[in-house]
Protein backbone atom coordinates (compact mmCIF):
# COMPACT_ATOMS: atom_id res chain seq x y z
CA UNK A 1 0.00 0.00 0.00
CA UNK A 2 1.57 3.70 -0.97
CA UNK A 3 1.51 5.55 2.88
CA UNK A 4 0.92 9.31 1.53
CA UNK A 5 3.20 11.66 2.61
CA UNK A 6 2.91 15.73 2.83
CA UNK A 7 4.03 15.12 -0.82
CA UNK A 8 1.09 13.06 -1.72
CA UNK A 9 0.07 15.65 -4.25
CA UNK A 10 3.42 16.61 -5.89
CA UNK A 11 4.51 15.86 -9.30
CA UNK A 12 7.17 14.71 -8.15
CA UNK A 13 5.03 12.05 -5.49
CA UNK A 14 3.26 10.97 -9.38
CA UNK A 15 6.10 10.42 -10.85
CA UNK A 16 7.71 8.09 -8.24
CA UNK A 17 3.90 6.07 -8.09
CA UNK A 18 4.77 5.71 -11.75
CA UNK A 19 8.21 4.57 -11.18
CA UNK A 20 7.83 2.27 -8.71
CA UNK A 21 4.30 1.33 -8.40
CA UNK A 22 1.91 1.30 -5.61
CA UNK A 23 3.60 -1.38 -3.18
CA UNK A 24 6.45 0.45 -1.38
CA UNK A 25 5.96 3.56 1.01
CA UNK A 26 6.46 6.50 -0.65
CA UNK A 27 7.98 9.01 1.08
CA UNK A 28 11.26 11.23 2.13
CA UNK A 29 12.47 8.65 4.41
CA UNK A 30 12.33 5.48 2.76
CA UNK A 31 12.84 7.14 -1.28
CA UNK A 32 15.77 8.79 0.42
CA UNK A 33 18.49 5.74 -0.39
CA UNK A 34 17.21 5.21 -3.71
CA UNK A 35 18.11 8.72 -4.95
CA UNK A 36 21.47 9.15 -2.60
CA UNK A 37 23.97 10.67 -3.61
CA UNK A 38 23.19 12.46 -6.70
CA UNK A 39 19.37 12.40 -7.26
CA UNK A 40 18.10 13.80 -3.63
CA UNK A 41 14.40 14.29 -3.30
CA UNK A 42 14.67 17.90 -2.94
CA UNK A 43 15.05 17.98 -6.73
CA UNK A 44 19.01 19.07 -6.32
CA UNK A 45 21.90 17.84 -5.37
CA UNK A 46 21.00 19.22 -1.53
CA UNK A 47 20.43 17.20 1.91
CA UNK A 48 17.27 19.94 2.17
CA UNK A 49 14.94 21.97 0.08
CA UNK A 50 17.07 24.66 -0.87
CA UNK A 51 16.29 28.24 -1.46
CA UNK A 52 18.30 28.10 -4.73
CA UNK A 53 17.13 25.04 -6.08
CA UNK A 54 13.57 26.50 -5.07
CA UNK A 55 13.92 29.70 -7.32
CA UNK A 56 15.01 27.58 -10.09
CA UNK A 57 12.23 25.13 -10.09
CA UNK A 58 10.15 28.36 -9.72
CA UNK A 59 11.56 30.81 -12.08
CA UNK A 60 13.94 29.00 -14.13
CA UNK A 61 16.74 30.79 -13.31
CA UNK A 62 18.88 32.54 -11.13
CA UNK A 63 16.89 35.63 -9.37
CA UNK A 64 18.22 38.15 -7.31
CA UNK A 65 17.06 39.87 -4.46
CA UNK A 66 17.38 43.83 -4.13
CA UNK A 67 16.66 44.67 -0.69
CA UNK A 68 15.07 48.27 -0.08
CA UNK A 69 14.57 50.66 2.51
CA UNK A 70 11.53 52.73 2.05
CA UNK A 71 11.57 54.72 5.27
CA UNK A 72 9.49 52.40 7.43
CA UNK A 73 9.17 52.39 11.09
CA UNK A 74 7.77 49.76 13.67
CA UNK A 75 5.15 49.85 16.36
CA UNK A 76 7.90 48.56 18.89
CA UNK A 77 9.90 51.82 17.96
CA UNK A 78 7.45 54.70 17.33
CA UNK A 79 5.64 54.20 20.37
CA UNK A 80 2.64 52.45 19.16
CA UNK A 81 3.79 49.15 21.24
CA UNK A 82 6.65 50.92 22.73
CA UNK A 83 9.62 52.89 22.00
CA UNK A 84 12.99 51.13 22.54
CA UNK A 85 12.42 48.00 20.15
CA UNK A 86 12.70 44.54 20.45
CA UNK A 87 16.24 44.12 22.86
CA UNK A 88 18.15 42.42 20.24
CA UNK A 89 17.44 45.13 17.30
CA UNK A 90 19.93 47.43 15.40
CA UNK A 91 18.56 47.77 11.55
CA UNK A 92 22.06 49.30 10.97
CA UNK A 93 23.63 46.22 11.67
CA UNK A 94 21.72 44.30 8.27
CA UNK A 95 21.35 46.88 6.12
CA UNK A 96 23.27 46.84 2.41
CA UNK A 97 25.51 50.24 1.70
CA UNK A 98 22.74 51.10 -1.20
CA UNK A 99 19.85 51.10 0.75
CA UNK A 100 18.92 54.54 1.57
CA UNK A 101 15.18 55.34 2.88
CA UNK A 102 16.54 59.15 1.24
CA UNK A 103 16.13 57.89 -2.07
CA UNK A 104 13.04 56.74 -3.20
CA UNK A 105 12.08 52.72 -4.14
CA UNK A 106 12.09 53.39 -7.96
CA UNK A 107 16.11 54.97 -7.20
CA UNK A 108 16.89 52.04 -4.95
CA UNK A 109 16.53 49.24 -7.19
CA UNK A 110 17.48 50.65 -10.32
CA UNK A 111 20.55 50.93 -8.18
CA UNK A 112 20.52 47.68 -6.69
CA UNK A 113 19.99 46.18 -10.07
CA UNK A 114 23.21 47.89 -11.11
CA UNK A 115 25.39 46.79 -7.98
CA UNK A 116 24.22 43.15 -8.71
CA UNK A 117 24.66 43.24 -12.72
CA UNK A 118 28.15 43.56 -11.98
CA UNK A 119 28.79 41.20 -9.29
CA UNK A 120 26.21 38.29 -10.53
CA UNK A 121 26.05 39.06 -14.22
CA UNK A 122 23.86 35.67 -14.35
CA UNK A 123 20.67 37.10 -13.04
CA UNK A 124 18.52 38.89 -15.32
CA UNK A 125 15.08 38.53 -13.07
CA UNK A 126 14.74 40.19 -9.67
CA UNK A 127 12.35 40.11 -6.30
CA UNK A 128 12.59 43.09 -4.37
CA UNK A 129 12.87 42.97 -0.46
CA UNK A 130 11.36 45.24 1.05
CA UNK A 131 13.48 44.56 4.78
CA UNK A 132 14.30 46.92 7.53
CA UNK A 133 11.32 47.56 10.26
CA UNK A 134 8.11 46.33 9.33
CA UNK A 135 7.18 46.73 5.82
CA UNK A 136 3.26 46.67 5.59
CA UNK A 137 3.44 49.72 8.30
CA UNK A 138 1.63 52.32 6.63
CA UNK A 139 -1.95 52.63 4.94
CA UNK A 140 -2.13 50.41 2.30
CA UNK A 141 -2.44 53.34 -0.17
CA UNK A 142 0.99 54.22 0.87
CA UNK A 143 1.68 50.57 0.37
CA UNK A 144 0.44 50.25 -2.87
CA UNK A 145 2.60 53.69 -4.20
CA UNK A 146 6.37 52.09 -2.82
CA UNK A 147 5.54 48.36 -3.93
CA UNK A 148 4.67 49.91 -7.71
CA UNK A 149 7.41 51.76 -7.88
CA UNK A 150 9.11 48.59 -7.43
CA UNK A 151 7.39 46.67 -9.71
CA UNK A 152 7.14 48.99 -12.23
CA UNK A 153 11.29 48.30 -13.03
CA UNK A 154 12.40 46.35 -15.87
CA UNK A 155 13.29 42.91 -14.47
CA UNK A 156 11.16 42.95 -11.37
CA UNK A 157 9.24 39.50 -11.18
CA UNK A 158 7.96 40.24 -7.59
CA UNK A 159 8.29 41.06 -3.49
CA UNK A 160 9.73 39.73 -0.67
CA UNK A 161 7.69 41.78 2.44
CA UNK A 162 9.38 41.38 5.71
CA UNK A 163 6.95 42.65 8.60
CA UNK A 164 5.60 41.77 12.11
CA UNK A 165 2.74 39.59 12.52
CA UNK A 166 0.92 42.34 13.95
CA UNK A 167 1.63 44.46 11.00
CA UNK A 168 -1.07 43.17 8.71
CA UNK A 169 -4.73 43.07 8.58
CA UNK A 170 -7.85 41.64 5.83
CA UNK A 171 -7.34 44.90 3.43
CA UNK A 172 -3.89 44.80 3.13
CA UNK A 173 -3.59 40.93 2.40
CA UNK A 174 -6.79 40.77 0.04
CA UNK A 175 -4.40 43.65 -1.94
CA UNK A 176 -1.30 41.76 -1.52
CA UNK A 177 -3.66 38.60 -2.97
CA UNK A 178 -4.98 40.25 -6.18
CA UNK A 179 -0.86 41.46 -7.06
CA UNK A 180 0.19 37.82 -6.46
CA UNK A 181 -1.52 37.06 -9.77
CA UNK A 182 0.65 38.79 -11.65
CA UNK A 183 3.56 38.75 -9.38
CA UNK A 184 5.38 36.39 -6.98
CA UNK A 185 4.52 37.89 -3.21
CA UNK A 186 5.98 36.40 -0.53
CA UNK A 187 5.36 37.55 3.41
CA UNK A 188 7.98 37.36 5.60
CA UNK A 189 7.07 37.50 9.56
CA UNK A 190 9.46 37.97 12.21
CA UNK A 191 8.40 34.90 14.55
CA UNK A 192 11.31 34.26 16.38
CA UNK A 193 10.24 31.59 18.90
CA UNK A 194 7.14 29.84 19.83
CA UNK A 195 7.70 31.00 23.61
CA UNK A 196 5.31 33.69 24.44
CA UNK A 197 7.58 34.04 27.64
CA UNK A 198 10.69 34.60 25.30
CA UNK A 199 8.74 36.76 23.22
CA UNK A 200 8.17 39.06 26.13
CA UNK A 201 11.29 39.36 27.78
CA UNK A 202 12.89 40.17 24.46
CA UNK A 203 10.25 42.74 24.16
CA UNK A 204 9.01 41.70 20.40
CA UNK A 205 5.28 43.09 22.37
CA UNK A 206 3.38 40.56 20.31
CA UNK A 207 2.79 36.40 20.58
CA UNK A 208 3.01 33.22 18.56
CA UNK A 209 -0.23 33.02 18.74
CA UNK A 210 -0.63 36.11 16.51
CA UNK A 211 2.77 35.10 14.37
CA UNK A 212 0.37 31.33 13.57
CA UNK A 213 -3.08 33.44 13.11
CA UNK A 214 -0.81 35.86 10.54
CA UNK A 215 0.55 33.30 8.93
CA UNK A 216 -2.65 31.37 8.13
CA UNK A 217 -4.54 34.16 7.47
CA UNK A 218 -1.43 34.76 4.49
CA UNK A 219 -1.74 31.50 3.15
CA UNK A 220 -5.21 31.20 3.33
CA UNK A 221 -5.08 33.47 0.10
CA UNK A 222 -2.57 31.39 -1.71
CA UNK A 223 0.07 33.81 -0.79
CA UNK A 224 3.77 32.77 -0.09
CA UNK A 225 4.56 32.70 3.70
CA UNK A 226 8.20 33.01 5.42
CA UNK A 227 9.06 33.02 8.58
CA UNK A 228 11.96 33.97 10.95
CA UNK A 229 12.81 32.04 13.75
CA UNK A 230 16.27 32.65 16.53
CA UNK A 231 17.89 30.00 18.00
CA UNK A 232 20.01 30.97 21.42
CA UNK A 233 17.28 33.43 22.66
CA UNK A 234 17.83 33.77 26.65
CA UNK A 235 15.64 31.36 28.96
CA UNK A 236 15.47 29.37 25.92
CA UNK A 237 17.37 25.39 26.58
CA UNK A 238 18.10 23.50 23.75
CA UNK A 239 15.41 21.20 24.61
CA UNK A 240 12.58 23.64 24.27
CA UNK A 241 14.69 24.84 21.31
CA UNK A 242 14.74 21.24 19.78
CA UNK A 243 10.76 20.74 20.77
CA UNK A 244 9.45 23.84 19.11
CA UNK A 245 10.05 22.44 15.64
CA UNK A 246 6.91 20.12 16.29
CA UNK A 247 4.88 23.37 16.39
CA UNK A 248 6.78 25.33 13.54
CA UNK A 249 6.39 22.23 11.04
CA UNK A 250 2.75 22.52 11.64
CA UNK A 251 2.55 25.69 10.33
CA UNK A 252 1.48 26.78 6.38
CA UNK A 253 5.06 28.26 5.46
CA UNK A 254 6.39 28.81 2.18
CA UNK A 255 10.05 29.59 3.27
CA UNK A 256 11.77 29.90 6.78
CA UNK A 257 15.03 31.39 8.17
CA UNK A 258 17.14 30.67 11.23
CA UNK A 259 19.61 32.98 12.92
CA UNK A 260 21.64 32.12 15.71
CA UNK A 261 21.49 34.61 18.12
CA UNK A 262 24.45 37.17 18.18
CA UNK A 263 24.63 40.52 20.27
CA UNK A 264 24.94 43.21 18.79
CA UNK A 265 26.27 46.84 19.94
CA UNK A 266 24.14 49.55 20.67
CA UNK A 267 20.77 47.11 21.50
CA UNK A 268 19.28 46.35 24.78
CA UNK A 269 20.13 43.08 24.27
CA UNK A 270 24.32 43.80 24.78
CA UNK A 271 23.56 45.31 28.11
CA UNK A 272 21.19 42.30 29.43
CA UNK A 273 23.94 39.90 28.26
CA UNK A 274 26.69 41.81 30.28
CA UNK A 275 24.33 41.28 33.21
CA UNK A 276 23.00 38.09 32.77
CA UNK A 277 25.55 36.04 30.70
CA UNK A 278 24.07 32.52 32.33
CA UNK A 279 20.71 33.32 30.97
CA UNK A 280 22.20 33.26 26.98
CA UNK A 281 22.63 29.92 25.38
CA UNK A 282 25.11 30.89 22.54
CA UNK A 283 26.11 28.20 20.45
CA UNK A 284 29.87 27.94 19.53
CA UNK A 285 29.77 27.23 15.63
CA UNK A 286 30.60 23.49 16.11
CA UNK A 287 27.33 22.85 18.46
CA UNK A 288 25.03 25.25 16.22
CA UNK A 289 26.03 22.72 13.26
CA UNK A 290 25.43 19.57 15.62
CA UNK A 291 21.73 21.76 16.82
CA UNK A 292 20.47 22.61 13.87
CA UNK A 293 21.22 19.43 11.39
CA UNK A 294 18.91 17.96 14.37
CA UNK A 295 16.43 20.58 13.83
CA UNK A 296 16.54 20.19 10.16
CA UNK A 297 15.67 16.30 10.38
CA UNK A 298 12.77 17.18 12.64
CA UNK A 299 11.30 19.92 10.19
CA UNK A 300 8.52 19.61 7.97
CA UNK A 301 10.16 18.95 4.39
CA UNK A 302 8.05 20.68 2.21
CA UNK A 303 9.55 23.88 3.72
CA UNK A 304 12.09 25.75 1.61
CA UNK A 305 15.48 26.85 4.29
CA UNK A 306 16.45 29.90 3.23
CA UNK A 307 18.75 30.46 5.54
CA UNK A 308 20.56 28.40 8.40
CA UNK A 309 22.44 30.88 10.52
CA UNK A 310 23.03 34.59 9.70
CA UNK A 311 25.96 36.74 9.57
CA UNK A 312 26.62 39.86 11.56
CA UNK A 313 29.79 41.89 10.65
CA UNK A 314 32.10 41.75 13.46
CA UNK A 315 32.51 44.95 14.19
CA UNK A 316 28.86 44.90 15.46
CA UNK A 317 29.50 41.85 17.84
CA UNK A 318 29.13 42.54 21.71
CA UNK A 319 29.36 38.96 22.49
CA UNK A 320 30.99 36.19 20.86
CA UNK A 321 30.84 35.42 17.59
CA UNK A 322 31.99 32.78 14.86
CA UNK A 323 34.82 34.49 13.16
CA UNK A 324 34.85 35.96 9.48
CA UNK A 325 32.61 33.04 8.12
CA UNK A 326 30.45 33.33 5.27
CA UNK A 327 26.88 32.18 5.03
CA UNK A 328 28.09 29.84 2.17
CA UNK A 329 30.55 28.36 3.95
CA UNK A 330 28.13 27.94 7.02
CA UNK A 331 25.99 26.02 4.51
CA UNK A 332 28.95 23.75 2.84
CA UNK A 333 29.74 22.82 6.43
CA UNK A 334 26.18 21.79 7.10
CA UNK A 335 25.78 19.96 4.55
CA UNK A 336 29.49 18.08 4.71
CA UNK A 337 28.28 17.01 8.11
CA UNK A 338 24.58 15.65 6.94
CA UNK A 339 27.04 13.39 4.22
CA UNK A 340 29.06 12.57 7.08
CA UNK A 341 25.91 11.66 9.35
CA UNK A 342 23.90 10.43 6.57
CA UNK A 343 20.94 12.58 7.28
CA UNK A 344 18.54 14.93 5.20
CA UNK A 345 15.45 17.25 6.13
CA UNK A 346 12.72 15.34 7.37
CA UNK A 347 14.38 12.44 7.81
CA UNK A 348 12.66 12.05 11.49
CA UNK A 349 9.66 14.10 10.73
CA UNK A 350 6.36 13.29 11.67
CA UNK A 351 3.09 14.80 10.22
S1 LIG B 1 13.26 43.74 15.19
FE1 LIG B 1 11.66 44.48 13.84
S2 LIG B 1 9.85 44.57 15.15
FE2 LIG B 1 11.61 44.52 16.51
S3 LIG B 1 12.10 46.67 16.92
FE3 LIG B 1 13.37 46.00 15.20
S4 LIG B 1 12.20 46.61 13.41
FE4 LIG B 1 10.77 46.63 15.14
Amino acid sequence: MIQMSAYGSSVWFKRMVQAYGSSVRLDHTSLFPYFCPMNYLFGTKHRFNSYSGYFKKTFGERVQKITVDAGFTCPNRDGTLARDGCTYCNNDAFNPSYCNPQKSVAQQVAEGIEFHKVRYRRASRYLVYFQPYSNTYAPLEKLKNLYEQALRQEGVVGLVIGTRPDCVDEEKLDWLQQLSEKYYIIVEYGVESIYNTTLERINRQHTFEQSAEAIENTARRGLHVGAHFIFGLPGESHEMMMDSVKQVSQLPLTTIKFHQLQIVTGTAMAIDYQKHQEDYPLFSFEEYIDFIIQYTERLNPDFIIERFAGEVPPRYLAGPGWGLIRNDQINIAIEKEMEKRDTWQGKYYKP
